[in-house]
């Protein structure tokens, strides 16, 4: 990434971004990265794709700065990200190639929920008025509002669109907090929540609603309740059956390997999630792509941060687990298009590997 060495100018939302002169110029690289790497799945030329691309994107929403009016608390920073790399492709794809894709699933498996993606794929739902005042920037202040609904391709888009967040979910805020206040949170506060506070089961899409098996499904994990069984269970329970019934012509992933049990962005008992699971999962997705979408699937970096012991540190292992996978992509797929699974000896290579678990 270039960018690396430059001398930090200023931290960007006045909590955890800082950037660099030559910051936008990666910002703009690892977007540009995802796009290309739809190009190049859509022409045949690859299967699948992995973009290792930094900085992330999966908590910059509408604006930039993911925002929740009515509680600061929630997700008033970019954590890390400056464009949502992963919402531009999904649009890019839906809007470039509508004669073969119509129906996209992004699956965040980064420990923290992606409510800047989220916040993007509500607003293809239904008209949402965004106030935005940012007061944090040294580059300017500025408040925008708009209710302006914003399609990707047409105004069916929301029922086209899947997002799935695996990650974990604590906001119960500090006894000392006051919810009511405007003004942002103490360091008490943010310490009480698992950044950023959002990603509960009560933002998700119901059944009655016309979006789904669309919209948004979050699978929020209390700290200390993901090991690695666990962490699997939700996704063969939840997710997998989720994009079954949702049937994607194009998986995206937003590739986060921060849940691992060594990752120091997280407490040390938080998680038991090691480099074999994500090895499992992207197995997992990649069977359900080649049964419901040609195999399409593009996968994006997003978090994942410890790099101590540089070839074997968890971050690299977990990656190259990730891309191992991606590698062996096999031929079968893991469900039918009743969401059941098939049987063995009909699946082969693939469902051995599910059985594995
Ligand atoms: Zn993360």
């Amino acid at each position: 990434m270039r960018g690396t060495n430059n001398k930090v100018i200023s931290v960007f939302d006045n909590m955890d971004t800082v950037t660099s002169e030559k910051t936008w110029d990666a910002a703009l690289i690892s977007a540009g990265a995802a796009i290309e790497a739809v190009d190049q799945v859509m022409a045949g030329k690859v299967r699948n794709a992995f973009c290792a691309t930094r900085p992330p994107g999966h908590h910059a929403g509408i604006f930039g700065k993911t925002f929740h009016p009515e509680d600061k608390r929630k997700a008033c920073s970019n954590g890390f990200c400056f464009i949502n790399n992963v919402a531009m492709a999904a649009s890019y794809t839906l809007s470039t190639y509508r004669s073969k894709i119509k129906k996209i699933a992004i699956v965040d498996f980064d420990v923290h929920h992606g409510n800047g993606t989220q916040e993007i794929v509500e607003a293809l739902m239904k008209p949402k008025q965004f106030t935005v005042h940012n007061d944090c920037s040294p580059f300017s202040i500025f408040e925008i509002s708009t209710n302006k609904y914003q399609p990707w391709l047409d105004f069916k888009d929301g029922k086209n669109v899947l997002f799935v967040s695996v990650h974990l979910f604590n906001n119960t805020p500090a006894e000392s907090s006051d919810s009511n206040s405007s003004e942002l949170p103490s360091r008490q506060d943010v310490r009480s929540i698992f950044f950023p506070g959002t990603g509960s089961v009560d933002e998700n899409t119901r059944e009655t609603d016309a979006e789904y098996p669309g919209g948004i499904l979050n699978v929020p994990i209390k700290p200390g309740e993901a090991s690695s069984v666990q962490w699997r269970q939700h996704f063969t329970q939840t997710v997998l059956p989720r994009l079954a019934k949702f049937k994607p012509d194009f998986i995206f992933c937003s590739a986060g390997f921060d849940a691992h049990e060594k990752d120091l962005i997280h407490g040390a008992d938080d998680t038991g999630v090691n480099e074999f699971d994500y090895e499992w999962l992207t197995e997992q997705l990649q069977l359900t792509a080649n049964q419901f979408a040609q195999g399409r699937l593009v996968s994006v970096f997003e978090g994942g941060y410890n790099i101590n012991l540089g070839p074997i540190s968890p971050l690299v292992q977990s990656v190259a687990a990730h891309v191992r996978s991606l590698n062996n992509t096999h031929s079968g797929p893991l469900f039918k298009a009743s969401g059941e699974c098939e049987e063995e000896e009909e699946l082969g290579e693939g469902f051995a590997a599910y059985e594995r678990f």
